[in-house]
């Protein structure tokens, strides 16, 4: 009996898995991306890209800027400007 398509990627992931080589997987298959960093938002404790300040400035733009300006929502991005 000829092996099986399932058994023979199983078979192949062992090896790659041996030789170290294997990339993560998701359990359909699909390559694991590498997670985008994220900061989570002082106030309101969204999580955002943080690789990308704009969007940052937008999101803390839905705050009242005089009790959160952007410095108080992401103190990591944007640290030592807020007004004293
Ligand atoms: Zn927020």
């Amino acid at each position: 009996m000829p092996i099986s398509k399932k058994s023979k990627i199983q078979r192949e992931h062992r090896k790659a898995e041996a030789a170290g080589t294997r990339a993560p997987v998701k359990p359909n298959g699909l390559p694991v991306k590498a997670p985008k960093p994220t900061s989570i938002c002082v106030n309101c404790r969204k999580e955002i890209v943080n690789t990308n300040l704009k969007q940052l400035e937008l999101h803390a733009e839905t705050h009242d800027q005089k009790v959160w300006p952007k410095e108080k929502c992401w103190p990591k991005e944007f640290p030592g400007t807020a007004a004293a």
